[in-house]
């Protein structure tokens, strides 16, 4: 076998994506946003996020963020510095009483649960794992205050369906960081719904919001003022306090503020989250429908419904190792489309966030097609 039978591949013009980043977070940041972002650094970067400006892109943020997701009245957004890893520290103590369930059936939900389960302030958790590529079900439980979800796993690219789950006073809180902006998603079913910006929103990383209901925000405000202690920068409450001024506890990154608007507008523009799922469903289909008819490649998931329409894994065949591809694929400026390497698997990993054109989708599959040809027959298939 050769050890790199792709060094010199130069993958024809003509099957090459008009952008080649294809990564799952950090994901494609459209240049027009950038070129946006140049136009108003002079009188944006760099001034205060307490003045006008910048409170404004809070106040578009916040306010798309409601029309976009159509929120039901009372439900508010809250935002902060740390991104979602942040917000199950958080969550951990502001919004998880005593105990709680997880769903882990990846590394991203795992997470959660192991983090829970390291409080020393709370019960051990309930948690149900389900094997990487599928999904388990939650299940009610009266011994647990709030059912830990996670809509998109994107270790694995499984999709999940976020439905509310369980009694009265329980809290349904969902890890929507690569699904927000992807899939649809009925703001009833939950009571808080965080993320990121550098999934579906292309921005960069950096910050958490959440959609959060009023039964999480008055559970926040009960456990805060109860004895636990909160460090302030974890405190969802105080979060919430400087979000309602269009602030931000701390000062957040204005920049990655400004794209992330950028994305949420030009997204409300073009029609909204009907319009964004639908066009991730496009891209998806594209991607499977590859997957499913090229003979050295299969879709991960075995469950169609569970195939996730904004975070695409698809094994190759053993004569077509991924790691070659990618790296043939890099020289020819197509990026991040490694598997998650944790998985182990001879597997791709493909982001279909909203930004991705479809058509650039389409490219990517025939320069794999492209590359898995060349480096088969190297292999000997
Ligand atoms: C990316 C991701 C995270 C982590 O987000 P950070 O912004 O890096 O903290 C958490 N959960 C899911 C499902 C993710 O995809």
């Amino acid at each position: 076998m050769a050890t790199d039978s792709g060094a010199d591949l130069r993958i024809p013009q003509d099957l090459l994506p008009e952008d080649g980043r294809f990564g799952c977070g950090p994901s494609k940041v459209p240049a027009t946003a950038v070129d946006r972002l140049a136009e108003v650094a002079p009188h944006l970067l760099g001034t205060s996020h307490r003045q006008p400006p910048v409170k404004q892109l809070v106040a578009r943020l916040r306010s798309g963020l409601t029309e976009l997701f159509s929120l039901p009245d009372g439900y508010e957004v809250a935002l902060g510095n740390g991104g979602a890893s942040l917000f199950w520290d958080l969550a951990a103590l502001c919004l998880i009483e005593r105990r709680s369930q997880h769903l882990a059936f990846g590394e991203f939900s795992s997470k959660f649960a192991q983090i829970v389960q390291s409080a020393p302030h709370l019960a051990a958790p309930e948690v149900i794992e389900g094997a990487a590529g599928t999904c388990p079900r939650p299940h009610v439980n009266v011994d647990v205050d709030a059912y830990c979800l996670t809509h998109n796993e994107t270790s694995t690219g499984v999709q999940s369906e976020v439905a509310r789950i369980g009694l009265p006073g329980q809290l349904v809180l969902v890890d929507g960081t690569s699904a927000a902006g992807g899939l649809p998603l009925d703001a009833s079913s939950f009571d808080a719904y965080y993320f990121s910006p550098q999934k579906c929103f292309a921005a960069d990383g950096g910050l958490w919001v959440a959609l959060l209901s009023p039964a999480a925000i008055e559970r926040a405000a009960r456990l805060k003022s109860a004895s636990r202690w909160i460090p302030s920068s974890l405190d969802l409450s105080l979060a919430l306090q400087n979000s309602r001024q269009d602030q931000t506890y701390n000062t957040p990154a204005v920049a990655t503020l400004f794209l992330f608007v950028q994305q949420l507008e030009w997204i409300l523009e073009q029609g909204g989250l009907r319009w964004a799922t639908a066009r991730c469903r496009q891209t998806a289909s594209i991607v499977y429908g590859w997957a499913d008819r090229a003979p050295y490649a299969t879709p991960f998931v075995p469950n169609p419904d569970q195939r996730s329409q904004v975070v695409a894994t698809v094994d190759l065949a053993p004569e077509v190792p991924a790691g070659e591809v990618s790296k043939v694929l890099r020289r020819n400026g197509i990026v991040d489309i490694d598997g998650y390497r944790k998985l182990g698997r001879n597997q791709l990993r493909i982001g279909m966030f909203p930004a991705i054109e479809p058509e650039d989708a389409a490219r990517l599959t025939h320069a794999i097609d492209w590359v898995a040809a060349r480096i088969g027959v190297a292999n000997q298939i």
